[in-house]
């Protein structure tokens, strides 16, 4: 995926596909791509809608893994600059949606939170090399 700025995405607002796609000049199916890479969607009702500090953490992490070349079983700490390990192998699944959610864990460095958006259907990857909990959240 291309580099954009994730800069330009306004965190205290919400945008439907066709927004975000503006922000950048580009087709709303670029967008599309992004949610099913595991960008967060609303979309109990429609228009979907994606929050803006979603969107700008899922660029921000697009762009520094891409940067960074963050392994599978690697973490981008913000702190540290740098992909880690996490904290004793522990990460917890967070479910954003029935198809979505985020891993999260702790640097082993500096123990800062670290996230990574990923696909419901990736899990089963990440539990061969982490220790995986899986925490309902919002039902
Ligand atoms: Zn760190």
């Amino acid at each position: 995926m291309a580099n954009y700025n994730p800069n330009l995405v306004k965190i205290h607002r919400n945008y439907t596909y066709e927004e975000l796609a503006m922000v950048f000049g580009i087709h709303k199916n670029t967008i599309a791509a992004w949610v099913k890479n595991g960008l967060p969607c609303i979309q109990e009702r429609r228009p979907f809608l994606i929050l803006g500090r979603d969107a700008k953490a899922f660029l921000q992490q697009q762009r520094m893994s891409k940067k960074q070349k963050c392994k599978q079983s690697e973490f981008y700490c913000m702190r540290c600059k740098a992909p880690v390990k996490p904290y004793d192998n522990f990460v917890e699944y967070i479910t954003i949606s029935s198809t979505k959610g985020r891993l999260m864990g702790s640097c082993e460095n500096c123990e800062s939170i670290v996230n990574k958006f990923v696909s419901y259907t990736s899990i089963e990857v990440y539990s061969s090399f982490f220790k995986l909990e899986n925490q309902e959240l919002g039902t």
